[in-house]
């Protein structure tokens, strides 16, 4: 089968190769891949960053995100059947260590990602654990259901603090934030501000997604317009997902006090906070956040599509996986939101 392979450890150095389907364990399914999507983590791969060259080894099928069909299921498969539609959780845990057993399965001691530490799903066909299939509803658009591990992201973030009624910023417009703009408004937020940077494609996205006011930070101090939007007081919620350490202090001063600050955001370099001020004296609630509640967050999300959620705008670019340069040059070029690939074209 074809396959989208980071073949060596350098900025590119990806081609679609002829690989074999992989065969199946006991507890694992094999999945004929309907659509995949990439990722910011594909990105850093493609682009080598620093964290690439510490955690990827050559060569390595890319790809996390994914809906298709079962194709085979090993011996001890239960859960799922042939046939089922299914998209997956990418982070498989170990069910066995401190964190697995109390709660905190999306944080597991032994965390493994596929399309990270063991070949992904760019594919015509993938094989990950039984375990970490979640059946989709027939009714969900394909394309939908493989973004879901973003918006699982998205969702978690933001259930993670009180948005129904609230004024919520969302700080940081890539696919996640503009997400977390349809989910807060779907929810009863009472105002959705959303702030980028300087990508006006993204925040009219944001805007599409149903945000009440979409800026600029490269041209609106963020601050005083939160303040001017709130009574003066500041935001009771502010979700963070641009990873940008001077950022951080900007969500604490439009935080009001006693309000609520989720970060989601991968910081390349440390913060430096008033503590004393922007976070003691204010009363702030911080919240880290990473990964999917396993499986709280993918509950959630079916709700969400039940209840009406569209995430249509957010899906801009597609693209058979034989032109997997021409959508990895879609995200890297930023005017973007999820760019998805179907294989086996
Ligand atoms: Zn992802
Ligand atoms: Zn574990």
């Amino acid at each position: 089968m074809d396959a989208v392979v980071k073949v060596r450890g350098e900025e590119g150095g990806t081609e679609i190769r002829k690989v074999q389907v992989p065969s199946v364990g006991p507890d694992d399914v094999l999945i004929k891949v309907d659509v995949a999507s990439i990722c910011g983590t594909d990105v850093h791969i493609y682009e080598w960053n620093g964290w690439a060259q510490n955690r990827i080894k050559p060569p390595l099928l890319y790809g996390h995100e994914f809906a298709g069909h079962i194709a085979k299921v090993g011996s001890n498969v239960r859960n799922v059947k042939v046939d089922d539609y299914v998209s997956g959780e990418c982070h498989i845990a170990c069910g066995t260590c401190f964190n697995c057993r109390t709660g905190l399965m999306h944080i597991c001691e032994n965390t493994r990602i596929f399309g990270v530490d063991v070949p992904g799903i760019f594919a015509e066909y993938a094989k990950i654990p039984a375990m970490n299939c979640w059946k989709n509803d027939p009714k969900l658009k394909p394309e939908w259901a493989s973004v879901q591990d973003p918006l699982g992201n998205a969702t978690h973030s933001l259930f993670r603090t009180q948005v129904p009624t609230r004024n919520v910023v969302i700080f940081g417009v890539g696919p996640i934030g503009m997400m977390q703009v349809g989910i807060a408004k779907l929810v009863g937020a009472r105002q959705v501000i959303a702030i980028g940077r300087k990508n006006r494609f993204r925040t009219d996205l944001a805007k599409k997604m149903g945000a009440d006011f979409a800026i600029l930070s490269a041209e609106t101090d963020p601050v005083k317009f939160v303040k001017d939007h709130t009574d003066g007081r500041g935001a009771d919620v502010v979700l963070e997902n641009a990873g940008d350490a001077a950022g951080v202090t900007t969500c604490l001063r439009m935080l009001r006090q006693g309000g609520e600050l989720s970060l989601l955001g991968v910081f390349g370099e440390n913060a430096s906070i008033d503590l004393s001020k922007d976070v003691v004296f204010k009363y702030a609630n911080i919240y880290g956040i990473n990964g999917r509640l396993m499986w709280d967050t993918w509950y959630r999300m079916a709700g969400l599509f039940k209840a009406g959620l569209n995430i249509d705008p957010v899906i801009t670019h597609r693209f058979p996986m034989s032109e997997f340069e021409k959508g990895m040059a879609a995200m890297r070029g930023g005017n973007s939101g999820k760019v998805v690939l179907y294989p086996g074209k």
